[in-house]
């Protein structure tokens, strides 16, 4: 065999025909991704050619923003302006995702209503979501694009200039259906969303924040997923986005979404089982924030968001509760990204209230738990009362006949299912507790205040009154700042980090005897000798001045 021989021997040819045919195949690969990326780069270019036209213009739009002091939006608002239209996102998701192809239904069986309610968004991140969203979702799904102005402030002349720019850039070369509303009065997200939804006729149905970043890619594996379960509910996997350098970050994938007994959102750990990877789809006792998609039937069936929580809160987490309890189920998608701006504080205010203990934001989001709780918590709504005594005292103006009807005719399981089945991090939470809430001796509640180190005895009304946890393992009495009750030298009352050794636990050891607080390791009981004072002495059976009842005890006391 010759290296640089005339002629072609067969092992020759073999190895020509073989790189030709690499060659060949490099090309074609090549040439299919370019097709892909061509309908956003289409809208691209389309859409320069229509700034010649001064309208069009998007930096005449977003230049009519008003001027705002710094915080009115909580991100950096000349940062977006001068970011542009749209930009370029890393890509967040597995290389896994990008390469394998999607299986999808049929554009008509599985085309997209876009919800997208907001309040005193910024012009410039309001288009570069709906942007983003235009550019990279594949034209025959996305079918169409419902925009509720829920009583924007400032910028009353929001919406119309936003339709004539949309009319003008893509009415005419898109199949995509764009719907403009807007409440003269502000509803809030919760019925803004829900007039969107009412009016989609699209198979699912998109509820997106108005400052989103849509990822490349990030339609299709929902779309995959909801095609597998009528009955699913998906969430992308929300990358953040910085509110100060709106850098874009990757998302975790290790994080579920849940909620605790006072019904606040946490993120929760994802164990990852021996046949997972990290990219697979995986299942959540909640959304992952409030961006998710759904059947549009499946979510009127279920009566939508509950109308009867006001402005904001708690609406993803009683939609994800009935979801799980009436027969669906919610999956987080890593291979789909979203970029989101997590902002540090609400950009909005809330109705004035009329609990002159809260604040409006805390009343509102308490009037939402206690109807989440009085819907679907069953006889567990005693744990979030015990956590949040001063839900008890928000009126509720509504029945809930119609919702019990709905759990019936939908044969809902009890909430007990949900502890079991769905999030077992909420059970074990109940399980591990013997007694939970206030602390209270007579008129005054133990009270552990931020700046000392002594418990106090206070008002058990004062709003930010401490809820204690009595652990029924280790006997350790904690507050949520993981501060335990414990007994030090000379028996002096203090609040210590939890312990987790031994040695520190036992001076931290508390046993109920009836609604005495016995410290296991010097026998000595709480006392309330003088007005606000807690000191340690001598249990007595009868004394009133030992006697502290939480608010909630899971156990018969002893
Ligand atoms: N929003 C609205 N009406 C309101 C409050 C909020 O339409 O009264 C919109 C807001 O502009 C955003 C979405 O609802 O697009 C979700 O609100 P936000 O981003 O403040 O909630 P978060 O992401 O912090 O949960
Ligand atoms: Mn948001």
């Amino acid at each position: 065999m010759h290296a640089g021989g005339k002629y072609c021997g067969p092992r020759h040819c073999s190895f020509y025909i073989i790189a030709f045919l690499i060659c060949q195949l490099f090309f074609l690969v090549i040439f299919i991704r370019n097709d892909d990326a061509s309908s956003a780069n289409e809208l691209l270019s389309f859409m320069n050619e229509s700034e010649e036209s001064d309208h069009l213009d998007w930096r005449v739009f977003i230049s009519h923003t008003p001027e705002t002091s710094e915080d009115f939006y909580q991100y950096n608002i000349h940062l977006s302006n001068a970011l542009g239209l749209i930009r370029k996102l890393p890509v967040t998701r597995h290389h896994s995702c990008t390469t394998r192809n999607s299986i999808l239904p049929a554009p008509l069986e599985a085309n997209v209503s876009v919800v997208i309610s907001f309040h005193n968004e910024a012009r410039s991140m309001l288009l570069r979501t709906i942007v983003s969203l235009l550019s990279r979702s594949p034209e025959d799904y996305l079918h169409e694009l419902i925009l509720v102005d829920d009583g924007s402030q400032r910028d009353v002349t929001l919406l119309d200039d936003l339709k004539r720019w949309m009319g003008g850039v893509f009415g005419s070369r898109y199949r995509l259906g764009l719907t403009f509303l807007r409440n003269q009065e502000r509803m809030g997200l919760i019925w803004s969303r829900n007039r969107g939804a009412s009016l989609a006729s699209g198979r699912y149905v998109l509820f997106l924040d108005s400052h989103c970043e849509v990822n490349e890619g990030w339609l299709e594996p929902l779309l995959e997923r909801l095609a597998l379960n009528t009955n699913l509910a998906v969430s992308p996997l929300l990358d953040p986005i910085d509110p100060t350098t709106l850098s874009y970050r990757k998302g975790n994938e290790l994080l579920k979404g849940g909620f605790d007994w006072s019904l606040h959102f946490h993120w929760l750990k994802r164990q990852l089982t021996n046949q997972e990877s990290l990219e697979m789809p995986y299942q959540s006792p909640a959304f992952a924030g409030g961006v998710l998609m759904m059947s549009r039937e499946w979510f009127l069936k279920l009566g939508s968001f509950n109308p009867y929580l006001k402005i904001w809160g708690g609406e993803s987490i009683e939609l994800a509760i009935k979801l799980w309890l009436c027969g669906g189920q919610i999956e987080i998608v890593p291979c789909s990204r979203i970029g989101h701006i997590f902002r540090r504080r609400h950009a909005f205010d809330f109705p004035p209230q009329s609990d002159r203990q809260l604040s409006p934001a805390q009343e509102t989001y308490l009037h939402n738990s206690k109807i989440i709780a009085e819907s679907w918590l069953d006889e567990y709504k005693n744990m979030f009362y015990a956590l949040r005594p001063a839900a008890r005292r928000i009126p509720l103006d509504h029945t809930y006949d119609e919702l019990q009807r709905m759990r019936k005719e939908r044969r809902c399981h009890p909430f007990e299912w949900y502890l079991r089945h769905v999030s077992p991090e909420l059970r074990m939470h109940f399980d591990e507790l013997s007694a939970t809430g206030t602390l209270r001796n007579e008129d005054r509640c133990v009270h552990a205040r931020q700046k000392d180190s002594q418990p106090i005895l206070a008002s058990c009304y004062l709003s930010d009154i401490t809820q204690w946890s009595m652990l029924r393992q280790s006997g350790q009495l904690s507050t949520h700042r993981e501060l335990c009750l414990a007994v030090g030298f000379g028996m002096r009352i203090a609040l210590e980090p939890c312990g987790r050794n031994e040695t520190v636990r036992r001076s931290q050891r508390w046993v109920r005897l009836g609604t005495h607080l016995l410290h296991a390791e010097s026998h000595l009981c709480l006392d309330n000798p003088l007005k606000d004072r807690l000191e340690m002495s001598t249990c007595r059976s009868h004394a009133v001045s030992q006697s502290f009842q939480f608010a909630l005890e899971m156990e018969g006391q002893t």
